[in-house]
């Protein structure tokens, strides 16, 4: 555990005024992840040479490339130094815009002493929105929180609530999730527990604030017309899976592309998303709303943060049916761990393990493709993305040494 933090965190006053200062690194650390960075990335890239100086400084990911992006990232999230996070989107709906971000205190010990250990995900939205004060008081809590558990892992805080992933010793996530699940406004908050290796554990931690929890690209009136629409009903995995095989039933995929290729529910509507934040421009489409009108929609995600929104948007996109519009409690996830069948091939997930209830390698349940040699793959490599919009695009291991794949384009883009 790091011995950063001494105290006992205590969770925010709602809405206080006042957010305590998080512990920041020395500028010895800092100046030596920086020369890193310019190594890894190039002369392309005009980072700052201090860190205070980083933070807020837009980073071109199309002149980058997501493979040095990612590279920073992991560098920055390795030393607990910073997070990069996206911020805008260029017009054509790409990414365009990162940003560097502070985290919080360098987690110096390893989380893994021969025990057992674990993942922990969740989210949480906080109704009526926090303010941004609050929300600054709640990631210095969950960071003081994590600290003191030696967790590592991601921790996104808005006003409009807080989506996580944390892994650790058993123990310890135990007791971080009865800390949390006891604290005012949290009782109904779904934790996830999934088992990892050690070398799963995420080895630092970055918890940091953003305008949103899962960049649907709503700013803060939409968000304020969504909470007010409310989202679809929720329906446990059991449930879900009964409802699915009534008629009148149409599935949607709210995740983006590159997940669904390697796994999905048959015969869902995949909306076919770069991001998160083209799936309102997918809903407002003709096609979509003639091929969800009259239906019981029901909406599945990851872990279930995204369909809070997606099913909020939906019913405000087509109020005649806004009571029949339902989705997934826990996503596909918890419908896996239920042990529930219908899902086919890989759930992708953004920790480290890559994806979640993977088919047997050779198993005609792989369902994804190699996009050099066609072969059945779904497992992404960091350095993989599509030349043109630079999502991850799935190389196999042998096409992604031997080839030229920095020209491949996605099938979105070909
Ligand atoms: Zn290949
Ligand atoms: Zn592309």
């Amino acid at each position: 555990m790091s011995g950063l933090v001494a105290a006992r965190p205590r969770p925010p006053q709602r809405n206080q005024k006042k957010a305590p200062v998080a512990q920041r690194a020395s500028d010895e650390d800092i100046a030596a992840v920086l020369a890193n960075v310019a190594k890894l990335c190039g002369p392309a890239t005009t980072l700052p040479q201090r860190y205070r100086e980083a933070y807020g400084v837009a980073l071109d990911a199309r002149a980058l490339g997501f493979g040095k992006l990612g590279a920073l990232l992991s560098l920055g999230e390795r030393r607990g130094l910073f997070a990069v996070e996206r911020t805008e989107r260029r017009e054509d709906g790409t990414s365009g815009s990162w940003c560097l971000r502070p985290v919080g205190a360098e987690i110096t010990e390893n989380a893994s002493d021969g025990g057992s250990v674990g993942l922990l995900g969740f989210y949480h939205y906080a109704r009526p929105p926090w303010t941004e004060p609050a929300r600054d008081a709640t990631a210095a809590w969950l960071r003081a929180l994590c600290a003191q558990h030696g967790l590592g892992g991601r921790v996104r805080v808005a006003t409009e609530g807080v989506n996580a992933t944390v892994s650790g010793s058993t123990s310890e996530l135990d007791a971080f999730q009865a800390t949390l699940s006891t604290t005012e406004g949290w009782h109904s908050v779904l934790f996830k527990r999934e088992p990892c290796t050690s070398h799963q554990l995420w080895p630092a931690l970055s918890c940091w604030t953003a305008d949103e929890l899962c960049g649907f690209g709503a700013d803060e009136s939409t968000r304020e017309r969504l909470d007010a629409v409310g989202p679809g009903i929720l329906l446990e995995p059991r449930a879900f899976r009964a409802r699915m095989m009534e008629k009148d039933a149409v599935l949607v995929d709210v995740r983006n592309a590159y997940e669904t290729t390697i796994g999905a529910f048959p015969g869902a509507l995949d909306p076919k998303t770069r991001t998160f934040a083209d799936f309102q421009q997918w809903l407002e489409k003709d096609e979509t709303q003639i091929a969800l009108k009259d239906k019981d929609v029901l909406m599945y995600c990851t872990g279930g943060v995204r369909c809070e929104r997606a099913s909020a948007a939906l019913r405000a996109a087509m109020p005649e049916q806004k009571e029949r519009v339902f989705h997934l409690q826990g996503g596909i996830v918890s419908y896996m761990d239920e042990g529930l069948e219908g899902f086919a091939g890989a759930n992708y997930v953004f920790d480290r393990r890559n994806r979640h209830g993977a088919a047997p390698r050779g198993s005609d349940q792989v369902l994804g493709k190699c996009l050099a040699c066609r072969k059945p793959w779904d497992v992404y490599r960091g350095s993989a993305t599509c030349a043109k919009c630079k999502v991850r695009v799935l190389l196999c291991d042998a096409c992604l040494s031997s080839r030229d794949h920095e020209a491949l384009v996605c099938d979105l883009c070909s």
